[in-house]
């Protein structure tokens, strides 16, 4: 980790908690927030938001979304768009992860109109990139995350671009339990980062670019000391809260 970004460990908790469990699972973790230096964040269902805010209010917990669409209204039946977050008080969103693109259809087009759509109202996009198990077998891991990064951010200006976070997660190394070996996870975020720095230097420079690919507390400590890894998006190990928060730890 550089210290000139700031770590974010953000929990992705999927399809998962009711209100009443995102409550109690804030009330546990906020103690334990006291004194980390790391951001930290949870992405939890449209469901849990509101509750979700009123139980971390004035906390640094972080509350996101896991999507949102691109226009902020509209006949989009079952959507939920931006300013409609914000207004909750949400904090960012979760964009463009690999179980949106596999089973929702989820774009790189749709992504260039979320990405800047996020920005714009005021959230913060966690925007997930990486490659399937067939495409590192066949070399195609930097085409791939070249033609994700390139589009995704087409439409946000230079100088928002490091309000962005990237997170590289490896599609082989989600909920599997199969985490990318250091040198992996390192060669291919500083390649994320990179291509943020053929747009510009400087924002290559403050960009926050995330591990994510089952995480867990024993293998936080190694990936978070990586050189360009600014933190962790954790799915299954973010569901109970003493594993989260040993994650947390380890970040800040
Ligand atoms: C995720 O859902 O983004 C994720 C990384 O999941 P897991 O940590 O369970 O692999």
């Amino acid at each position: 980790m550089n210290p000139a970004r700031r770590p974010l460990v953000a929990g992705n908790w999927k399809m998962h908690k009711t209100a009443a469990e995102a409550q109690a699972y804030a009330q546990a973790l906020l103690p334990r927030l006291a004194t980390v230096g790391a951001e930290v964040a949870v992405c939890a269902p449209f469901t849990t938001l509101a509750p979700l805010i009123d139980a971390t209010r004035g906390s640094p917990l972080g509350v996101y979304a896991q999507n949102m669409h691109e226009q902020p209204a509209g006949a989009f039946t079952g959507e939920v768009s931006a300013p409609m977050l914000v207004e909750l008080g949400v904090d960012g969103v979760v964009v463009g992860h690999s179980e949106r693109r596999q089973y929702f259809g989820e774009t790189d087009r749709a992504l260039c109109e979320k990405v800047p759509a996020a920005l714009e109202a005021g959230l913060t996009p966690i925007l997930c990139v990486g490659e399937s198990e067939e495409e590192r077998a066949a070399g195609e891991t930097d085409r791939k995350l070249r033609q994700q990064v390139r589009e995704a951010l087409n439409r946000v200006p230079d100088e928002r671009l490091a309000s962005v976070v990237i997170a590289y997660e490896p599609i082989w190394a989600i909920g599997t339990g199969l985490v990318a070996a250091p040198e992996q996870a390192q060669e291919a975020v500083a390649f994320v980062r990179a291509l943020v720095g053929d747009r510009s230097r400087r924002a290559a420079a403050g960009v926050r670019v995330l591990y994510g690919g089952s995480v867990t507390p024993e293998n936080a400590p190694q990936l978070l000391a990586l050189e360009d890894v600014d933190g962790a998006l954790v799915g299954g190990a973010s569901l109970e809260v003493e594993s989260f928060a040993a994650i947390v730890k380890a970040a800040a």
